[in-house]
């Protein structure tokens, strides 16, 4: 039977794994980190677990392809129970608060009794992200295998979605707030994404959590991976951790296998990158042998923007049901890599009693930052005291802002960790610190890259890159097409 080396135990890696794994073959992931997850993963702090992925998992709602394939690779299932999320997120200005619930009447609701005069443009928004609620991310054959057919069924499936596009595609998040008259509504609409994001990606983010198709498995993001990675040792994979691969060994149009950081070399009959697709070209293959969808990608740096994040976590001494959720509010002036920041974030991770000490909480806020705060964090990191006392400035500042929103949390409240973009492109040598891949901007053509490697036969990609914005769902996808066509050519012969 072929061996299929995977480079990278994320998400997608693991997912074409397990498929190739149940499918026959004989598969090995090498993973530079000691665990496996990639970016879907955690981390313990002062018995505390910071939880730093999943905020919504598309596909927990049964009766989807991608929720089957979630099941199939382990990451749901009938012993997995799932937590519903009540709110998408809330945001306060000037002493008023809108809430974005899971129940959109509700939302609705609120939104009227905030501002009548918004009644039409309220109403509508209902509407289409009821109709956003179809958007499903279709994992069953990559898109350049699919036929008429398959568009077809695609197309009636996601009918509704296309009805959505019409009149929400060709704007921004920012055209979008701006219909509202009301200033909280406007400011809540571009609170939530990073500004250039397409108006359409509110709509359909929101929809996935009043579809009930957003929630949060139990035990979160690191235990959703471990599950993936039993699933496919228990088809007789195998996980090589603190294998950092340094290069893919190419001789013609195949490469031969590949070069473990370690100096020893693995021979395999297929090749899979499973990592960030910037790393995969300028360090482990060649530049020469990039996509030209990625290309142009990479070379655009403004029409396909990426963002990443500087996150701060904090313990909480109590439980208070008043932090429940993710809330955004207006704070002093703060300056966050190389910009200014208004407003600020906390999440409260108080769904999942195990990530605190009883009686406690966890608290995380989230400021999203662009490439230009990358390169700011890039250039401190090079002193590293320097970097970790900015860290530790920023945090301390953030503290007294969220004691400042929340006075009952003075005294009970201190931060256990503080990570930059920095931290991302360590821990899995990501693109500017992005852990979701290009934006696609109201300027930019979306572009679906196609797994496969020109001038490499046995070369295949899977990764969240491949597809904008990216996300788990799109790195399971990623990786089932990676197995789909190893096994489409096994087929064949
Ligand atoms: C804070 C945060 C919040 C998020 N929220 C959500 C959310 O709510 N919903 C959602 O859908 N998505 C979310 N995401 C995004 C999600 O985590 C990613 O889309 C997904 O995990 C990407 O998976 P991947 O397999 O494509 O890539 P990765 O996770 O990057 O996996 C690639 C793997 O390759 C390894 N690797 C890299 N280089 C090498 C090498 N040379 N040798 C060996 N191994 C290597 C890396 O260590 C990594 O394990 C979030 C991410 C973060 C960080």
């Amino acid at each position: 039977m072929k061996k299929v080396v995977i480079v990278g135990g994320g998400i997608a890696g693991m997912t074409a794994g397990v498929l190739l794994q149940k499918a026959g073959f004989t598969t090995e992931i090498y993973e530079k980190n000691a665990l496996p997850g990639g970016h879907c993963t955690g981390w313990k702090r002062e018995g505390y677990f910071i939880d730093n992925c999943i905020h919504w998992l598309t596909g927990t709602r049964p009766g989807s392809a991608l929720h089957e394939l979630w099941k199939e690779i382990g990451a749901l299932g009938d012993t997995v129970e799932v937590h519903e999320k009540e709110m998408f997120f809330s945001s306060k200005l000037n002493g008023q608060t809108l809430t974005f619930w899971r129940d959109k009447e509700r939302t609705r609701k609120e939104m009227l009794e905030l501002s009548p005069e918004d009644e039409e443009e309220i109403n509508k928004l209902i509407k289409y992200v009821s109709m956003a609620e179809t958007m499903t991310v279709p994992v069953e054959k990559p898109f350049d295998a699919m036929n008429f057919i398959d568009y077809m069924k695609l197309g009636m499936s996601m009918k509704a979605m296309g009805k959505v596009m019409k009149e929400y595609g060709n704007m921004d998040i920012n055209e979008l707030a701006m219909r509202f008259k009301h200033p909280l509504i406007q400011r809540a609409i571009v609170d939530y994404m990073p500004s250039g994001y397409q108006a359409y990606a509110f709509l359909v983010s929101y929809g996935t959590v009043t579809g009930g198709n957003g929630d949060i498995p139990k035990g979160g993001s690191l235990a959703m991976s471990l599950r993936i990675a039993e699933k496919y040792k228990g088809y007789g994979g195998v996980i090589h951790t603190n294998a950092g691969v340094k290069s893919i060994l190419i001789d013609g149009k195949m490469a031969e296998g590949i070069l473990l950081e370690n100096g020893s070399k693995v021979e395999a009959d297929y090749v899979i990158c499973a990592c960030d697709t910037d790393y995969t070209f300028r360090k482990l293959l060649s530049e020469k042998y990039m996509p030209k969808g990625l290309m142009k990608m990479y070379a655009d740096r403004d029409k396909y923007p990426v963002s990443s994040g500087f996150q701060i976590a904090y313990a909480v001494d109590g439980v208070f049901p008043e932090l429940t959720g993710t809330r955004i509010f207006s704070c002093d002036d703060m300056s966050v890599g190389s910009q200014t920041v208004k407003r600020m974030s906390i999440q409260s991770y108080d769904y999942e009693p195990n990530f605190a000490p009883e009686g406690k909480i966890i608290l995380q806020t989230n400021f999203s930052q662009t490439e230009s705060d990358y390169k700011y964090w890039e250039s401190l990191y090079i002193d590293k005291e320097s970097y970790e006392k900015r860290k530790a400035e920023i945090a301390e500042q953030a503290l007294q802002r969220v004691e400042k929103e929340y006075p009952f949390l003075a005294g009970k409240i201190h931060v256990i960790d503080v990570w930059s973009p920095m931290t991302y492109t360590r821990y899995c040598n990501s693109y500017k610190g992005a852990y979701m891949s290009f934006v696609t901007t109201k300027q930019a053509k979306s572009i679906t890259v196609p797994g496969v490697v020109k001038g490499l036969d046995n070369v295949l990609l899977a990764s969240q890159w491949l597809m904008g914005p990216g996300g788990l769902p799109t790195a399971a996808a990623m990786g089932r097409f990676a197995a789909w066509r190893i096994m489409k050519r096994r087929n064949k012969e």
